[in-house]
């Protein structure tokens, strides 16, 4: 190699390097874009979650949609599973990726059943026996606490605002409730419709003996479908009412009741259990026992015309 070449390679290398500082050096101070955040905060998994979903058969739309679904853990599980189309799942806003097992048994089994109500009544524990699987209630001081063969509420709790209602000073309610009930019972009298409560609140205790004492004269079984067990009874929450009319010792007319069924929900009331509600809420019909949830509530039951535990499943519950 002669010098002359020697120089030349020397020459282009040094061009090369110097060409390389001047890049770097206009890449470091050329104003950069700051990257968009997400503003909605989703978990966000791993591009490789992406791609191992992909090849497993989901769709980009489905990974989107599992993505804003599926915590971490449920993603990890879906990854060790063969493709499971949850597209119509996906869908219903109370769909838990941890239920799908269940979901898909009580399915098999109800087939009449639209997959809306599958995923409800699963989560409501009516796959199972009445009482079998049991969550402790730990919001017992919302208006809109669900009580039901499921969900229990602690023996101690007694709620901190009873009052008497001082058209019925014997009996107590919630504070809150109280003057929309009084506004309730003078609308009805207005109308020619007298009621009388006679039971309100109710304690854990008291709950107990009237349960062992109706196990005295019937069977648990038969017991179960007009008695609360202590602890899920609602008028230990201090929401519920039992009403009659004032020709009748316990229950109302017909015409009393027509008009319980056509006003109630003006005042924040419903009428817990109808023949209708039996199979989800496992009472016979009382059209004696109300229950306050509130005005705006109560009218979206109404509307909706559901029970109040798969309202509660839908539109109330945090955990969805
Ligand atoms: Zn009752």
């Amino acid at each position: 190699m002669t010098k002359r070449t020697k120089e030349i390679i020397i020459l282009i290398i040094l061009v090369i390097i110097f060409t390389g500082i001047l890049l770097l050096l206009f890449w470091e101070f050329s104003p950069k874009k700051e990257p968009i955040e997400n503003p909605i905060e989703e978990p966000v998994y791993l591009e490789a979650n992406d791609k191992a979903l992909l090849e497993k058969g989901y769709s980009k739309e489905e990974i989107e949609s599992l993505k804003k679904k599926l915590n971490e853990n449920e993603q990890e599980k879906l990854l060790k599973l063969p493709y499971i189309n949850l597209k119509e799942y996906l869908e219903i806003s109370n769909f838990h990726f941890a239920k799908y097992e269940e979901y898909e048994a009580y399915k098999a089994l109800n087939q009449t059943l639209s997959l809306q109500d599958v995923v409800t009544q699963v989560n409501l524990h009516l796959n199972e026996p009445f009482y079998q699987t049991i969550e402790q209630i730990k919001n017992p001081e919302e208006i809109t606490v669900l009580v039901n063969k499921s969900h229990q509420l602690d023996a101690n709790y007694i709620p901190s605002d009873l009052t008497p209602i001082p058209s019925f000073p014997n009996l107590k309610l919630r504070n809150v409730a109280i003057n929309d009930f009084e506004e309730l019972l003078a609308a009805a009298k207005l109308d020619g419709v007298i009621l009388i409560p006679y039971s309100t609140y109710r304690s854990y205790e008291y709950q107990d003996g009237l349960y062992q004492k109706y196990l005295q004269r019937d069977p648990q079984d038969k017991v179960d479908t007009y008695s609360a067990r202590p602890g899920h009874s609602e008028h230990q929450t201090g929401l519920a009412i039992d009403i009659r009319s004032d020709s009748h010792w316990s229950s109302l007319t017909e015409k009393d009741y027509e008009w319980m069924k056509q006003n109630s929900y003006k005042y924040g009331f419903i009428i817990r259990y109808t023949k209708d509600n039996q199979p989800i809420t496992g009472y016979k019909e009382e059209p004696w026992h109300i229950r306050y949830i509130g005005k705006e509530h109560a009218a979206k039951v109404v509307q909706l015309n559901i029970t109040y535990d798969e309202y509660y499943d839908l539109y109330i519950n945090k955990t969805n």
